[in-house]
């Protein structure tokens, strides 16, 4: 006998717990050798816990003495297929995951905690668009000829699949795999009659079909209004046609409804959802008809990357710069990086669609990694909305709001139409302070000033959340000269109530808007017809289609021209660019004003006179003079302790853990840019490198040491691969 013969059977197996490994279990000659993607329960510690099995193997490093084996194996066929398994492991491979929480976290909740498969809704079968070509072609025999004339005479209930005998029931099944037969609840209603495409749009659609089979990436890079979405639906029908499956990802919640209609009303098929403000229920069903593939179009928002394809024909993500899409806790993924990662596996295209793309993708098109499609002009041939300064220096404020930009509302409403005034800060104002002796409110342990939240009468960290109650008179002096410094987007409201006590005013924030979804709060509130204003953050800044409104108002742009955050230039060119595109979208031209006191600022300057992309060059320009990214990759590892002395004592013994090597610039370790958050202390260790493959070398070993360093103990650390913000 040779070794491996009498080794046990080994299961390596993939555990929702924070540490990047497997764990290896012995399997009872009783069970069948499960495949890679399936659930088992295993025991852990004095309790057992659900996993996934990555691999069967001969053997472990682990002496076979101390291997237990598995209690149970909870699915007959993998809950996630070799393609989603093997892109979830290079996921938390990349962002230095463990592999058990990414794998746990890409399924449903209903599936986590080892629960059989709910039943999906009973199934009547009808043929689709490219059974009905089959069955014109001529091109099926057999048993799935026979089911496809039979389902050319009406859909299939699903009473009838379990009477059909075996070989019928083995052509179904084939038949639902190549697409030519649907639920019969996808299949078509009678789609909505596309437009006719414009030049550039059929140019950008020519040039998609042109590509060769497989992956592909393509930038479709259009400003607000050009028909992007449009391109996007001629390619999903032709996926579809070819009996194939497509995912779309959304930034942010607010924007899955009027997505979801559009793309219903247009495509004729149900489309399924994904996204966190679903019941488990509806998510884990969702979840499952992707993976059976029932659900031909899938919309999400960033989880919706997890989801299963295994008829995938294409990945549309819109929006693509949006930041939203970078988890910011757990597993720190990007949602369009995975995207791309996983189409490369499946071999299918990928469309990125903004009108301000971000620079990482720029530069990718430019060294030619993508297809670069433009569709530089609004569809509906409306004109480009035309940017104005408004020059706080020579202008007085009061309330944040200056002569000139009160004068426009007045001559918009007079107009009959409606305005947007945009702030990116909540609250009344974001500093309370005494005119007398100049103290300000601040927060006691992170040494920044508290917003004065004044309909709530109370002031508040927007840092730790602590809630303190306004004091009467200055605790310094006595003085009862306290007063607003600055403003958020309640004194906004605040002052435009009282100026326009006619007009009906939406205010659209954290505070005002619970739910998070913002399109529905506009829906709601705000006025079919006639003059309206809407006072609100960057909640209002995505892609919401507001037809009757003219005017955008930005009331300071100038926290983002002097940030010391490297990506704040492209993140304001963007929001400004952004928030210009929802003004003018119905049938009067739209107009924008941004209140700045440094209406030279060559960033204002460049967007003003060239536009989005000119910006966008020169600031790639001086990302490469300072090697910073894309023209460099960074790793952050974050530490908050209780104690600053504990919390230099980690950061320091992760620096020496690091290999000395002359690829890598280590800076640190430094106090956070807020450096306080609550009671605790905030600090990092930047890693940076002009070769990724030389960082990500270094990383893996040293997020392994970390687990282990006895500094780590007491105090909270995470790692982020390509960070998207410095603290
Ligand atoms: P984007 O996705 O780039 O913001 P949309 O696809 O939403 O742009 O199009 C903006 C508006 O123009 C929509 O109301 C859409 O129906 C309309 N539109 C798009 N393409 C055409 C076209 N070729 N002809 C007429 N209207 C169009
Ligand atoms: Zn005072
Ligand atoms: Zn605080």
């Amino acid at each position: 006998m040779t070794q491996a013969d009498v080794a046990p059977r080994v299961l390596r197996v993939a555990l929702p717990v924070p540490l990047r490994r497997l764990f290896d279990y012995t399997l009872a000659e009783s069970f069948p050798a499960p495949i890679a993607g399936v659930r088992v329960r295993v025991p852990f510690g004095r309790s057992t816990r659900i996993g996934v099995v990555v691999e069967c193997v001969a053997g472990s490093a682990v002496p076979a003495a101390q291997l237990k084996p598995v209690t149970a194996i909870l699915d007959d066929t993998p809950l996630l297929d070799a393609e989603l398994l093997a892109s979830v492991l290079w996921a938390a491979e990349y962002w230095l995951g463990s592999p058990g929480e990414a794998l746990l976290n890409a399924l449903p909740v209903a599936l986590r905690d080892g629960r059989a498969l709910p039943a999906l809704r009973a199934q009547a079968w009808a043929m689709s668009e490219a059974g009905r070509a089959a069955l014109q072609a001529s091109r099926t025999r057999g048993a799935g000829l026979a089911l496809l004339q039979r389902l050319a005479a009406a859909a299939l209930p699903a009473e009838c699949v379990r009477a059909l005998p075996a070989a019928e029931r083995v052509a179904l099944a084939r038949l639902r795999r190549g697409g030519l037969i649907i639920a019969a609840e996808d299949a078509p209603t009678t789609p909505i009659a596309a437009p006719a495409l414009n030049t550039a749009q059929s140019d950008a659609l020519a040039r998609l079909r042109a590509q060769p089979p497989g992956f592909s990436v393509t930038l479709l890079d259009g400003v607000t209004g050009s028909g992007k979405t449009e391109v996007y639906l001629a390619r999903i029908r032709e996926v579809l046609a070819q009996g194939r499956q497509a995912l779309v990802l959304v930034p942010e919640i607010g924007l899955i409804a009027q997505t979801a209609q559009r793309l219903h009303a247009r495509l004729g098929v149900s489309i399924d959802l994904l996204h966190s403000g679903l019941s488990d229920g509806l998510r884990a069903e969702a979840w499952l008809r992707a993976r059976s593939g029932a659900a031909r179009v899938l919309l999400g928002t960033r989880s919706a990357v997890f989801a299963p394809l295994p008829h995938a024909g294409l990945l549309v993500i819109d929006e693509e710069h949006d930041a939203s899409y970078k988890q910011q806790d757990g597993l720190r993924y990007h949602a369009r990086d995975l995207a791309l990662k996983r189409a490369q596996a499946l071999g299918i295209p990928v469309l990125l669609g903004s009108a301000t793309p971000a620079l990482e993708t720029l530069s990718n098109a430019a060294r030619g990694r993508y297809a670069h499609l433009r569709l530089p002009t609004r569809a509906n041939a409306r004109p480009a909305p035309r940017v104005e300064l408004i020059d706080l220096r020579r202008q007085r404020s009061e309330h944040g709001l200056s002569a000139p930009l009160l004068d426009a509302l007045g001559a918009t409403f007079a107009r009959g139409e409606q305005a947007m005034v945009f702030r990116n800060r909540r609250g009344y104002a974001p500093v309370l302070s005494c005119a007398q002796c100049g103290w300000h409110a601040g927060c006691p342990h992170c040494a920044r000033p508290l917003t004065w939240h004044r309909a709530a009468q109370r002031l508040e960290c927007h840092l730790c959340g602590r809630l303190q109650p306004v004091p009467p008179i200055c605790p310094a002096c006595g003085s009862s000269a306290l007063q607003a410094q600055g403003h958020g987007t309640e004194r906004l409201e605040t002052a435009l109530a009282e100026r326009f006590p006619d007009i009906p005013l939406v205010r659209v924030d954290r505070e005002t808007t619970r739910t998070r979804s913002a399109q529905a709060a506009l829906d709601t509130r705000l006025p079919e017809h006639g003059p309206a204003l809407l006072v609100g953050t960057q909640m209002l800044a995505k892609g919401h289609d507001l037809p009757r409104l003219t005017l955008v108002a930005v009331t300071s742009v100038d926290e983002g021209l002097y940030s010391i955050d490297f990506r704040a230039p492209e993140r304001l060119a963007q929001l400004i660019v952004q928030v210009a595109g929802r003004a003018g979208r119905g049938t009067q031209p739209g107009h924008v004003l941004l209140q700045t006191r440094h209406p030279d600022h060559p960033l204002l300057l460049q967007l003003l006179s060239g536009g989005y992309h000119a910006l966008a060059a020169s600031l790639l320009d001086e990302r490469r003079a300072a090697r910073l990214p894309p023209f460099a990759y960074h790793a952050l590892l974050r530490a908050e302790a209780a104690h600053e002395a504990a919390l230099f004592a980690f950061l320091d013994a992760a620096r020496t853990a690091l290999p000395n090597s002359a690829a890598i610039e280590i800076i640190g370790p430094m106090p956070a840019p807020l450096p306080r958050r609550g009671p605790r202390w905030c600090g990092q260790l930047l890693l940076a490198s002009a070769q990724r493959g030389a960082l990500h070398r270094a990383l893996k070993p040293w997020a392994l040491v970390l687990e282990t360093l006895p500094q780590a103990r007491a105090l909270r650390w995470s790692l982020d691969v390509d960070p998207l913000e410095m603290g």
